[in-house]
């Protein structure tokens, strides 16, 4: 095993697609630069990375001038040519967003607006002939076609990174969970569990565990990462003529998420979810998972409070949703009429880290700051996956300017 202990020049917190892909960034821009991953889990990609929709947004969805309108839209370009040349699965598959009546034209308008404004190649406003064209079994009346909208396998992307920097000279240390941060003769001293690493400069990607390090180094509470589990079903084999691409909603504008979507996967699976409930653990994969400890940190943030009180009536249909395999089917049949309860069976799920601001409102853009002289990535929900190689661009930019 590799010992992560020592000093080097750059170490980053966290092996996600994330936290790899600004190590690989680091190491192209400086090929001596002595860099090491500190990872908590036994191999790479294990969180969010490794467990979302595996979708390539295209950056429809993202205020125009915002990091996620920036970063998505260069960084899915990166990201096929990234898969491309490193053999990772993927296909650009096209998506629709489909109105399902004519109270939803008006926000695809706005979409559209958007994603013309945020550059997005390709756009189409089609009709319902189009649509049933391009997804014979979509409900619909009006649809944004998307063809540069497509699917990756990101946790592939994330092994890929790994071999490219191990192979680079760059160190991945997994079983290293990060406990604290101090400083010394003008070093970044990090204590994990293999030791202790110095390092020139420190950035976190720690995904679900984003605010609790920044705290542990000194940096404000705020934002406050709160879990959001998505759970997904899966169509039965014999029934996945039902959906060909991507099947998405018009989103609430309120909200972050993109609402329960129809995804092919790589590997031929069609995914429907994800849904979106707090839960009890930063890593509640099963729905009865509850941490005493991260139960605390969601229930004694104030702004928690304050987005359930504004979110009560969706929460409740996410409740519905995560108890009743009946109302989740029913929601996703709204997209696809012939779907029936016994065309599908219980799918993967995944935890989303959402930050919430102490006034409750859920942070929509990706959010980066520096504390106590390290750089925390604080809120990087989706389309982080396929905006990673553009995030760590712009991680690498602001940590050459940080001395
Ligand atoms: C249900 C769901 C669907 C999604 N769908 C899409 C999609 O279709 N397209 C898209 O682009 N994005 C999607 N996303 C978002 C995307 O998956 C994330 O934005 C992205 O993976 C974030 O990557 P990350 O590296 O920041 O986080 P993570 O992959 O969670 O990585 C963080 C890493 O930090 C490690 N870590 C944490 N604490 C410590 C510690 N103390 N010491 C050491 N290591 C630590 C963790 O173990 C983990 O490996 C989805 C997310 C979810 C949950």
């Amino acid at each position: 095993m590799i010992d992560p202990s020592g000093d080097c020049d750059v170490a980053i917190v966290g092996a996600g697609i994330v936290g790899l892909a600004t190590a690989r960034e680091l190491q192209q821009r400086n090929p001596d630069a002595r860099i090491v991953v500190l990872e908590r889990e036994d191999r790479v990609g294990v969180h969010q990375t490794g467990s979302n929709s595996g979708v390539a947004h295209a950056g429809i969805y993202y205020k125009p001038g915002s990091l996620k309108a920036k970063l998505c839209v260069e960084g899915v370009r990166r990201m096929y040519d990234f898969c491309e040349e490193h053999g990772v699965a993927h296909e650009r598959c096209g998506k629709v967003i489909v109105a399902l009546d004519r109270s939803e034209l008006g926000r695809l308008d706005e979409l559209e607006r958007r994603g013309r404004a945020n550059g997005v190649p390709g756009l189409k406003r089609i009709g319902p002939d189009e649509l049933r064209e391009l997804e014979p079994h979509a409900a619909g009346i009006e649809g944004l076609h998307s063809p540069q909208t497509g699917i990756v396998d990101f946790a592939g992307v994330a092994r890929a990174l790994a071999q490219q920097l191990e192979a680079g000279g760059g160190v991945v240390a997994t079983r290293c969970a990060v406990d604290s941060f101090g400083r010394e003769n003008g070093r970044k001293r990090i204590a994990h569990a293999r030791g202790e690493t110095r390092a020139r400069q420190v950035i976190v990607c720690a995904g679900a565990w984003a605010d609790r390090l920044a705290v542990a180094a000194g940096a404000d509470p705020d934002p406050r990462i709160v879990p959001f589990r998505g759970g997904y079903l899966r169509l039965r084999a014999d029934r996945r003529h039902l959906v060909r691409s991507l099947i998405y909603p018009v989103p609430d504008p309120d909200l972050p998420f993109l609402g329960v979507h129809l995804t092919k996967r790589v590997d031929g699976e069609i995914l429907l979810g994800p849904t979106a409930l707090v839960v009890g653990a930063l890593d509640a994969y099963s729905l009865s998972r509850v941490r005493p400890r991260d139960l605390r940190a969601t229930l004694g943030w104030p702004g928690s409070w304050k987005m359930m009180r504004r979110f009560w009536r969706t929460g409740i249909s996410e409740l519905r949703m995560a108890a009743s395999r009946k109302a989740f089917v029913a929601a996703c049949a709204r997209y696809l009429p012939e779907l029936e309860a016994g065309d599908v069976v219980d799918g993967p799920a995944g935890i989303r880290a959402q930050a919430v601001g102490r006034d409750g409102a859920l942070v929509d853009d990706f959010v980066f700051s520096d504390a106590a002289g390290a750089l925390f990535v604080r809120n990087a929900p989706s389309p982080a996956a396929t905006s990673s190689l553009a995030i760590a661009a712009h991680i690498a930019d602001r940590a050459s300017q940080t001395p």
